[in-house]
Parts: C-alpha cells; sequence; structure tokens
C-alpha cells in the first residue's frame, strides 16, 4: 500500500486532482491533529474537531490550475488547397477554350488538347504524391502527438492535490511540485 502523504510538508490531506477538476465545486480542507477530512462544499458533516485548521479553495480557479493537458491540434497542411486552386486554375480555362480551339482551327486545337490535357493530369498526379506524403506525414505525427497526450493525462489522472501546502503530489514518483508547476511535473520522465 503506498503511503498517502504529501512529499512535501507530509500532509495525510491529499485530493485526487481529477476529483478537484471533475466536481467544479468549493473544495474545503479541514485539517487538525487527528487527520483531515476533506469535504466538498456542499455544507457536508463538519466534524468536531479540536484545534483545526482549514483552508478553503475557490475550486473554479483550483480547477482552472489542475486542469488536464490539452489535447494537440489536428495539424493541417495548407497544400491541398494550394493544389485544388492550381487544378481550377488551369482545369477550367482549359476546359472552355479547347473545344473552342478544335472548333476553330481543328490542328492547333486537338495539338493544344493532347498537350495541355495530359499536362494537367500530370499536374495533378504530380502534386498529388508529395501532398499525400505530407499529409501521412502530419498524421503520423498527430497520432504520436495523441499517444503522449494520452500518457499525459493518464498520468495526470494518478495526481494528488495537497491543500495544506498547494502542491501537486505524484505519489508513485514521490515528487511534488507547487501547483502551478503541475505541468512540469507531468512532463518529467
Ligand atoms: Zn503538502
Amino acid at each position: 500500500m503506498t503511503e498517502q502523504t504529501c512529499p512535501s510538508c507530509g500532509s495525510p490531506s491529499l485530493l485526487s486532482v481529477r476529483g478537484i477538476v471533475e466536481q467544479g465545486t468549493t473544495v474545503t480542507t479541514v485539517t487538525s491533529d487527528g487527520g483531515a477530512v476533506a469535504l466538498d462544499g456542499d455544507g457536508g458533516v463538519m466534524p468536531a474537531l479540536t484545534r483545526m485548521t482549514s483552508t478553503v479553495a475557490t475550486s473554479s480557479m483550483l480547477a482552472q490550475r489542475l486542469a488536464p493537458p490539452e489535447p494537440p491540434a489536428r495539424r493541417q497542411s495548407p497544400w491541398g488547397r494550394v493544389q485544388s486552386y492550381l487544378l481550377s486554375l488551369t482545369g477550367i480555362p482549359m476546359m472552355f477554350a479547347i473545344p473552342i480551339w478544335v472548333l476553330v482551327e481543328p490542328t492547333a486545337g486537338w495539338v493544344a488538347a493532347l498537350v495541355g490535357i495530359p499536362c494537367w493530369l500530370g499536374l495533378y498526379v504530380g502534386t498529388s504524391i508529395p501532398i499525400g506524403r505530407i499529409r501521412r506525414r502530419l498524421k503520423s505525427r498527430h497520432d504520436w502527438e495523441v499517444k503522449q497526450w494520452e500518457k499525459l493525462v493518464a498520468r495526470w489522472e494518478r495526481l494528488r492535490y495537497c491543500s495544506a501546502c498547494d502542491s501537486v503530489v505524484d505519489l508513485a514518483r514521490k515528487r511534488a511540485v507547487s501547483g502551478d508547476e503541475m505541468a512540469k511535473l507531468l512532463r518529467a520522465a
């Protein structure tokens, strides 16, 4: 069994960081000689204890400070849009120009069609290949970032908060940092 005390101040009143964030209500911690009782702020039973100190934290603020790591943003490549712009810019005029050209001047028109259409297809294929490669790279990078983020969230779910000294505690690694440095604790290997 792990010892549920704060490595920084020795207080046994540790709360689940996840619980604090999920509740989003006022967290009241009552500490006394005999131990600690954590009450959620909806006016639960106050235990009759001699000599006690109490810490009231506004949890909206606390929950904000202890919020889980943000999921990674989806990476979008601008090249797909550049490609469709390029293809319509060349393809649409060609679509109108070539039939007219063929009607007016058949030989030149057919030459233009035979050169223009394969060129346009070449542009389509030639840009699709590198764009596909960029997209796959961005996707695998995003997948990797999501995996890293999931690891951070899993670590975050195990964190405890010590209201006695305003520390975020990683019990498994016996580490405590100030409440504002939670991200550092999460990222530390
Ligand atoms: Zn502490």
